[in-house]
């Protein structure tokens, strides 16, 4: 796994000048370390983490959201889905794996995974600003592991969207 911290810094968890003036700075939080810390300690079990590339984290109520590098998802997603699964129990949250670099409705498709998405749009607001109207397809049994409004935070957060989610039909 490779990020913006030095993977002697992130394997020791001893933070060098430079690594420790990021975290002063906020540039990485303290959850971005302890999670990129958790991803470097699963290589050995799952490799494909070895060519991951760790961008950040979205801490969001339930939810955590992992941002990676351009291609990266499957990587994680792999192996049974057990990465996230091993992420969720020591984190205590649901989380969702985005990508960096991509556009809007595959942003989108990742956030609402596995639902799927039937339509996109704009709305106009009178006062100029947009909200992005998803429409999910309607899944039948327990959505339980889905809160709307983390994520609806966590696409304000990363791509500076306005959410509005409905349900067809
Ligand atoms: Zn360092």
């Amino acid at each position: 796994m490779k990020m913006g911290l030095c993977s002697f810094c992130l394997k020791s968890g001893i933070l060098c000048q430079k690594c420790l003036a990021k975290l002063k700075s906020g540039e990485v939080t303290e959850t971005d370390l302890r999670v990129a810390r958790l991803l470097m300690s699963l290589e050995e079990k799952f490799p494909s983490l070895q060519n991951v590339y760790f961008h950040k984290t979205i801490d969001a109520d339930r939810t955590l959201a992992i941002v990676v590098g351009p291609g990266d998802v499957p990587r994680l997603l792999g192996y049974g889905g057990k990465i996230v699964r091993t992420l969720s129990e020591e984190t205590g949250k649901n989380i969702r794996i985005l990508e960096n670099g991509v556009d809007d409705r595959k942003f989108l498709e990742d956030l609402f995974a596995p639902l799927s998405i039937m339509t996109i749009n704009t709305i106009w607001l009178p006062d100029g600003t947009t909200e992005t109207r998803v429409i999910l397809r309607k899944r039948h049994g327990p959505r339980s592991s889905f809160d709307v409004k983390s994520l609806k935070e966590i696409a304000s957060r990363v791509r500076n969207i306005t959410l509005r989610v409905e349900y067809a039909d």
